[in-house]
């Protein structure tokens, strides 16, 4: 039978409507989407021993003939043991498999096989259990370096391998190239024939690593060529002209600016300036001061006479700006309005008419302020706070608010991301990093505890609160878990997950009753949840309890003591976040990671953040621990997923790959150019949201 890429797998022998079913759960249908299902790992069953010279502590293949006609037995119900005697010039070999009696019709005595396993010792012979067999020069699951594929129930690696070896053999001609050659050239990549057969079945290891390194930078090449593509459609909008100098700004603020601060905002002015839509990124830690430059932008555009919206990703947040812009900017004669869900009957008709008319000119809010129904008179800066939360595909939309000329971009965000997912996440964008902290600060210690410390704990919150301080205790989830260990048990059982409200209830009845206790969660009415954040930041509550809904950009500088239960169950960014809500002001702030996991990693995890205050830091350490999921969430950046990159692995291939997309997209920004074609239908395969991409 005639095989090609496009030839469904339940044409194949063996693989019926059953089968092809499972496979299409991995997103199998075709010998084509075998060539891309990549292995997970590889396992080297080349190197063959006798039984005497075998490791005792790793697989490898032994070559030996079968002794005797195998004996099966039935130990108990559901366990069953075939074992086979099988010899060599230097020994004999006890073989065991369990539950698979088939094996039993299968070997047959006097015949030689290779075995692939773990050779152990048994006084004067050696035993196997479960071994890879197959019969000698076969050549097809030993011999070789064996692709171990990403798997799911009732399709085993050997069918798949199996299916993936005619695939390679038979498969590959004509196989599309969408390098262009003078790229592949230029960063001696090897040809894509050569990448998918020896990314399958690699002749050594050396074959699969410029197997991988080629398939590598093909992926993140026609990413970047993506977002390269991205940011020239940018950087091609023509942009209001809009003028103002930080220092002038600078004497509206109650601090002197820190260096970091100075040069986003000179950034920031200088874009503003060009001619071009702006598209920057700020990116600083927790506490580097990034609303003073939002406010810098928000002063520049209504010095221009054109409008300026932020958002914020809630409500809270939102208020909160609202509050401190409006303060900070007020004087200077800056209208400014708030619009959030909660905003609602003759307030926000209010609000809507004065955005059309011109008479406010900054809005603070959040999705709701790209909601159909909201009107600019002229909007001409959108920024977007901690806006890791928002994707590319958001950033998009809200650019489309403003009618024939796009507005400028500023998106800020404060979760620090380690460089190589910067460079894919703001591939678009232009970046001002800021690295300094405002002056006075001192670092926030931080403290790993467990369930027998948490009375001296409380003893700790009592004399921040007796000190004039206040507090936060964050739980990781508001929903009551039907296991919820009775409270307070003399036991000192540790207690699981923590519902806010039953929480803080019991802190207020039973460890403080003397002080004055709030809770926040993501499920309480916004009204609701205003009014206690408003109490906590006004000094009227000495103890905050909440989710994560704190986690950003909530600013009270009189906070000094954060509390995380059950600090296991978060991110570490998520931490460090969190750990940024305190240590704001001038005093001396304390962050407490209360957990009773025993696990060693868990533990680790936790210690790294004990040991450093640098968002950077911790963001790449994240990386390394938990790999790039947390800071792709889910998927809510509107990014391509990618199969064969590791962030973590790979910093180099995807700077090379970037400024080789780069360079492509400068000389040929549609790529209209037929030797790009495929290039160019696979940048937007990937980038299937982004239908605008090459319109
Ligand atoms: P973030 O970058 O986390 O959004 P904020 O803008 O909320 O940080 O600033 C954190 C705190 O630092 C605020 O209380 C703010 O008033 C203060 N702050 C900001 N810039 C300076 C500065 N240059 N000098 C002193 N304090 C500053
Ligand atoms: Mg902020």
């Amino acid at each position: 039978m005639e095989l090609s890429r496009d030839t469904s797998l339940t044409d194949l022998p063996g693989v019926g409507p059953a089968r092809g079913k499972k496979l299409e759960k991995l997103g199998l249908s075709t010998m084509g989407d075998l060539l891309d299902h990549l292995p997970q790992r590889y396992e080297d069953r080349r190197g063959s021993c006798s039984l005497q010279d075998a490791p005792s502590d790793q697989p490898c293949c032994v070559s030996v003939l079968i002794a005797e006609t195998p004996r099966i037995s039935y130990v108990r119900r559901g366990l069953s043991l075939v074992k086979v005697k099988a010899v060599d010039d230097t020994g004999t070999v006890n073989v065991t498999f369990f539950n698979q009696d088939y094996i039993r019709e299968v070997l047959h005595r006097g015949d030689s096989y290779v075995f692939y396993g773990v050779v152990e010792r048994q006084g004067g012979s050696y035993a196997m259990t479960n071994p890879v067999f197959e019969r000698e020069g076969a050549q097809r699951t030993t011999g070789l370096i064996m692709p171990v594929y990403p798997l799911t129930a009732g399709i085993s690696n050997n069918l798949l391998a199996g299916l993936t070896r005619r695939a390679v053999d038979e498969c590959l001609d004509g196989l599309p190239e969408v390098l262009p050659g003078q790229v592949r050239r230029e960063h001696q990549l090897c040809q894509t024939r050569y990448a998918r057969k020896n990314i399958h079945y690699p002749g050594s290891f050396e074959e699969l690593a410029i197997a991988r390194r080629r398939l590598v930078f093909e992926e993140l090449f026609v990413l970047t060529c993506g977002l390269a593509r991205l940011k020239d459609r940018r950087a091609q909008g023509e942009g209001r002209i809009l003028t103002g100098s930080p220092d002038e700004f600078a004497a509206l603020l109650p601090f002197a600016p820190t260096g970091a601060q100075r040069r986003a905002m000179e950034d920031i002015a200088a874009d503003l300036c060009s001619g071009r839509a702006m598209n920057r990124l700020v990116q600083g830690d927790v506490g580097s001061g990034k609303t003073a430059v939002a406010a810098f932008g928000a002063w520049i555009a209504a010095k221009n006479a054109v409008q300026c919206a932020l958002m914020a990703p809630t409500e809270l947040l939102a208020e909160q700006h609202a509050r401190t812009l409006s303060a900070l900017l007020a004087p200077a004669g800056i209208r400014v309005g708030l619009l959030t869900g909660s905003v609602k009957g003759s307030a926000k008709k209010e609000v809507l008419a004065a955005l059309a008319s011109g008479d406010l000119d900054l809005i603070v809010g959040t999705h709701a302020l790209f909601s159909l129904g909201v009107d600019y008179r002229d909007l001409g800066l959108v920024i977007a706070d901690e806006q890791h939360r928002f994707g590319v595909a958001q950033r998009a939309a809200l650019a489309e608010k403003s009618g024939s000329v796009s507005p400028h971009v500023l998106v800020m965000s404060a979760t620090p991301i380690p460089r190589t997912l910067a460079l894919i996440i703001y591939g678009d964008l232009d970046v001002s990093v800021m690295d300094e902290l405002p002056p006075g600060r001192t670092p926030v210690s931080t403290f790993i505890i467990g369930e027998n410390k948490r009375q001296r704990m409380y003893g700790f919150v009592r004399k921040q609160v007796a000190e004039g301080r206040q507090v936060y205790i964050v739980c990781p989830s508001v929903e009551e878990s039907g296991d919820l260990p009775e409270w307070g048990e003399p036991s000192g059982a540790p207690m699981d997950l923590k519902a806010v409200t039953t929480y803080a209830k019991q802190l207020q009845e039973e460890v403080f009753p003397e002080l004055r206790i709030g809770f926040v969660h993501g499920k309480l009415r916004p009204k609701e949840k205003e009014a206690v954040m408003a109490g906590f930041a006004g000094g009227e509550l000495d103890v905050l309890v909440s989710t994560t809904v704190v986690e950003v950009g909530v600013d009270v500088p009189n906070a000094s003591l954060m509390i995380v239960e059950n600090a296991e169950r978060f991110g570490l960014s998520q931490l460090h976040q969190l750990r940024g809500r305190v240590g704001r002001g001038k005093h001396q702030s304390y962050c407490v990671l209360v957990t009773s996991s025993r696990s060693e990693t868990a533990r680790e995890r936790l210690r790294a953040l004990c040991a450093t205050n640098d968002g950077f830091q911790i963001a790449e350490e994240d990386l390394r621990l938990r790999g790039p999921g947390d800071f792709f969430g889910k998927r809510q950046h509107g990014l391509p997923q990618l199969k064969v990159a590791d962030f973590a692995a790979d910093i180099e291939l995807l700077k090379e790959a970037r400024s080789a997309a780069e360079a492509l997209i400068a000389s040929d920004p549609e790529l209209r150019k037929s030797s790009h074609r495929l290039l160019k239908r696979r940048v937007r395969e990937l980038f299937k949201d982004n239908e605008e991409l090459f319109n």
